[in-house]
């Protein structure tokens, strides 16, 4: 019997009709209803940004587990649910994943968003890179706001003539992909975004 990836109740359990029948989902009917789904757009400092679903306990619960509980298998059930309306919404499109430090990356032995996304059948490129590789948590409050400032760019020239989609897991402050969308700016090149998951407060902030 399939289990939920979450809490390991039997994949059926409190499941709705539809998805009971389609039995092809990897988490409970519990854990799917702890999900707020939004899929909207914001226009975010001139980007457009789609969100797929509300940040709240049950997802910040899902990404602990994820990167720093290091359970890998939970790389499939974040975009499980969405990844036909996300390969429709951006077809022809390639996502540019948002960088990762590469000290996490090595700690981890996975790239996060990466694996995470590769249930997409899109390209995925990774033009960005940190110049810094700071922990956040040694950074204060005035250091945590210029986060967005440490990330560069790469091989431009690959990037041209692709219609570009800004890939991140969590949105908070908006502040590293405005960055991201800034420098493809500079090169001439207009991207739109998508995350995972935006805080309330940002949702709050643009509505
Ligand atoms: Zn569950």
């Amino acid at each position: 019997m399939k289990r939920c990836y979450m809490c390991d109740h039997p994949i059926n359990s409190k499941q709705d009709l539809y998805r009971w029948l389609k039995c092809d989902s990897l988490l409970c009917g519990a854990c799917l209803r702890k999900l707020i789904p939004l899929r909207k757009t914001y226009q975010h400092q001139g980007m457009k940004l789609h969100v797929l679903y509300a940040y709240n306990e049950f997802i910040e619960n899902m990404l602990f587990q994820y990167k720093e509980g290091l359970d890998t298998e939970l790389r499939f059930c974040f975009l499980h649910e969405d990844r036909r309306y996300i390969e429709k919404r951006y077809k022809g499109h390639t996502l540019a994943l948002m960088p990762s430090s590469k000290e996490k990356t090595q700690a981890r032995g996975f790239h996060a968003l990466a694996e995470m996304s590769n249930v997409l059948r899109l390209k995925k490129i990774q033009p960005f890179y940190k110049t810094e590789d700071r922990k956040q948590s040694s950074l204060n409050y005035e250091q945590r706001l210029q986060i967005g400032e440490i990330i560069r760019l790469d091989a431009t020239k690959t990037l041209l003539k692709k219609k570009l989609v800004l890939f991140d897991d969590v949105c908070t402050s908006g502040a590293t992909l405005t960055k991201a969308y800034e420098l493809l700016k500079q090169e001439n090149i207009v991207a739109e975004a998508l995350v995972l998951c935006a805080h309330p407060l940002f949702i709050q902030n643009h509505t």
